[in-house]
């Protein structure tokens, strides 16, 4: 990454100036800023709106609606101070219009009660909700008038900033408009060279940083609170571009590491194709070849192979291991549960071990003498192969001469697990090439950015003699009909999930609610074979019931969302998944993928519980209408955003002070060919972007 001291001196004066040079700022104050990674002018610059509030206008309070911010004028009529689970303050105004609204605070101080008198006016602004006696606003920003106060009203939109903590946000947005003050004149602050953006209707860095923190009262509002505003956009752009152009970077550099070329004969990919009881599908067959040349190289592959459940992901996963193996290398394979490594783990043996390659398992359960012994096998190069979890990924385990890292589902694992494998190569000399595989489908929006590091392959085609699966939602009072159904599904030899899903996310938590499902079937459904697997179990226990359930002694199988990933039962026929309603739609996808595996048609019953969120009614409508996995995936981006969609969260790539992905998609083809030309005429610019937008952030983050 580039440091700060790789901006250029034209910078310097202005933008690198800490912020001690500013009214307010000693010590402390830097301090709390430099936690928020905020640590010289152009920090603030770019710490830019989240939001804004619009106090341009009144509403009555009869005119206020749930969940739309706006700024009402009253007066106070009652003042109840309640101590129920915790101190509460609440206050209920009324204005001309007759209407009635209730403030409420949960952290007061004294003197804010005092100031409450009945009949006090006041201005305030908030998010109405639905409370106990109509709407309430909890914690208004509030002004108090006096008798004949009738103070101007805003003209233009307010900045709400990301908050820096132990820092009231007047303090906060003063300290921005000191810094505004500060910028420097148009052709130092802008990098891109003059031209380059020409024809994009765009303003230039500088006015578009005045219009975002100070919005003048002509600029078009509603452009500004959509996000859409010509500012904002020129804003996405730079960052959008120091975002791609930091992926690019870190694939360059990986690209400039030695891996071991695998271009074998390819002699046990025809022994375990020949093996097979069936033939690849062109998908398949055309991913191999891109994984194939990669892997001829002497630059590490970095792909990532999405394909949706059922696509086949396994087998080309052990074809690429095979030209690893054949060249006298080590593969690793890591899954992020137990219960879907063990799954490759049998998988593998089952295909591998014919062939006299020697496949290893290394979990966390694996422990004492037989931990041991794999580590050696692993350290001597004994274990070819070697299937496991997070274990893997342990500074213990030390390959002998590792050429080829696997990581299924990575979006279970963080980038720096990922990193961590990565690092395993063989003595840090070379490094692995690494395969990374998914179900979740990513939109193409995406994947063009946050993966600019990574070479895309989808399988995107399913093996043949599958059928669709059908989909219906249920309400819960539906219940018995339901058992019915499953009653004569079991009778006819077909075999069911009934996915229970937890208040907890965590689906390792708590299994009472499995256990409780799985009593009252077993009790509603005599005669039929009732099987349960949860996150509490032991590995060896769930694996016990999958095997039960997969070999037809177990009609019907109660889980929790442990068999989300991986699990494989072809007989299965129908899925019934409780409380729907919980599930985003990427989990509600994959656990309908275990069913319609086989030629029979299988069923999938969303079973909700009313009533249902309008966002949970347009989930579970998008899960009636498609099967297409990438469909699911563009309308799951457009109803949560990107960040929780790809769990980047955790890794701080998502974290866009400006862009959102969903709403500026438009701009990728612009930000890409700039990136482009960019690294090819102008490298010393392309750092320096990047310096600006992530540079204080990744030092941050590596502090
Ligand atoms: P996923 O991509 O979800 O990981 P798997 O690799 O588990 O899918 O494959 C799902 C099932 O399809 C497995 O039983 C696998 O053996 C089978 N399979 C894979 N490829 C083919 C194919 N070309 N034809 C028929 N069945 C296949
Ligand atoms: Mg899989």
């Amino acid at each position: 990454m580039a440091r700060r001291s790789a901006v250029t001196p034209a910078l310097a004066p202005s933008g690198d100036t800490a912020l001690a040079v500013l009214a307010g700022v000693g010590p402390a104050v830097a301090a709390k800023l430099a936690a928020r990674g905020l640590a010289s002018l152009q920090d603030l610059w770019l710490h830019l709106p989240l939001r804004y509030e619009d106090r341009t206008a009144l509403t009555r309070i009869q005119d206020l609606r749930n969940g739309v911010p706006a700024q009402v004028e009253a007066r106070v009529v009652a003042v109840d101070r309640g101590m129920r689970f915790r101190p509460t303050l609440k206050v209920a105004v009324e204005d001309e219009g007759q209407g009635t609204l209730v403030l409420r605070f949960f952290h007061f101080r004294q003197q804010q009660v005092a100031q409450f008198a009945v009949g006090t006016r006041l201005r305030c602004f908030g998010t109405p909700k639905p409370g106990q006696l109509g709407l309430e606003i909890v914690h208004p920003s509030y002004e108090i008038l006096g008798r004949n106060d009738d103070p101007a009203l805003g003209d233009s939109l307010d900045p709400v900033y990301p908050t820096v903590e132990g820092m009231g946000p007047a303090t906060l947005r003063r300290l921005i408009g000191q810094a505004l003050d500060r910028l420097p004149e148009e052709s130092t602050l802008e990098l891109l060279p003059p031209g380059w953006l020409d024809g994009l209707a765009l303003p230039s860095l500088r006015s578009a940083l005045l219009t975002v923190h100070r919005p003048p009262p002509d600029a078009n509002l509603a452009a500004l609170a959509a996000g859409t505003h010509p500012a904002q956009r020129r804003l996405a752009l730079e960052e959008l571009l120091a975002h791609h152009l930091s992926l690019r970077r870190q694939r360059i550099a990986l690209q400039a590491h030695h891996a071991p070329p695998l271009a074998g004969p390819g002699r046990l990919c025809k022994a375990l194709l020949k093996q097979l009881p069936f033939a690849l599908t062109g998908a398949q067959k055309r991913v191999f070849g891109e994984i194939r040349d990669d892997l001829a190289k002497p630059r590490p592959m970095l792909r990532l192979v999405q394909g949706d459940v059922g696509s086949g992901k396994t087998v080309v996963a052990a074809l690429a291991a095979m030209l690893a193996v054949e060249q006298g290398k080590q593969v690793a394979l890591a899954a992020p549960t137990e219960l879907l490594a063990e799954q490759h783990l049998t998988n593998l043996r089952g295909w591998l071990e014919p062939l006299g390659v020697q496949v290893a398992w290394l979990a966390g359960k694996v422990t004492g003498k037989a931990r041991s012994k794999v580590l050696e096998q692993v350290a001597n190069g004994q274990a070819q192969v070697v299937v496991g979890t997070h274990a893997l990924m342990q500074d213990a385990v030390v390959f002998h001469d590792l050429a080829l890292a696997i990581v299924d589902e990575q979006h279970r694992f963080g980038v720096h697990q990922r990193l961590a494998l990565r690092d395993k190569g063989a003595g840090g000399r070379s490094v692995p090439h690494q395969l990374v595989m998914t179900a979740t489908p990513i939109p193409r929006t995406l994947a063009m950015s946050e993966y600019a590091d990574l070479d895309v392959s989808a399988i995107d085609e399913l093996p043949p003699g599958r059928t669709p699966v059908q989909t219906v939602a249920l309400n819960n009072d539906r219940r018995p009909e339901l058992i019915e159904r499953i009653a004569l599904a079991c009778r006819e030899g077909r075999q069911v999930y009934w996915v229970c899903t937890l208040i907890e996310e965590n689906d390792e938590l708590d299994a009472t609610p499995a256990q409780a499902t799985y009593e009252s079937l077993q009790a509603l459904l005599p005669g039929v074979r009732v099987g349960l697997v949860h996150g509490r179990l032991k590995a060896s226990e769930k694996l016990a019931t999958m095997v039960a359930f997969k070999a037809g002694q177990i009609d019907l199988l109660v889980a929790t969302t442990v068999i989300e990933v991986g699990v494989d039962v072809p007989n299965a026929s129908l899925m019934v998944i409780e409380n729907a309603e919980r599930l985003g739609l990427a989990q509600l996808h994959q656990l309908r993928g275990r069913v319609g595996r086989g030629s029979a048609v299988s069923r999938c019953v969303l079973l909700y519980q009313a009533r249902l969120s309008a966002m949970a009614r347009e989930r579970l409508e998008t899960m009636r209408q498609t099967n297409d996995g990438f469909v699911i995936a563009e309308k799951d981006l457009e109803l949560r955003g990107p960040g929780e969609l790809l769990g980047t969260r955790q890794t701080g790539l998502a974290g866009f002070r400006m862009a959102d992905l969903a709403r500026d998609a438009d701009l990728l083809p612009e930000v890409h060919a700039l990136a482009e030309r960019l690294l090819g005429e102008k490298p010393a610019v392309a750092d320096r972007v990047v310096d600006r937008w992530i540079g204080s952030a990744v030092k941050y983050a590596g502090a």
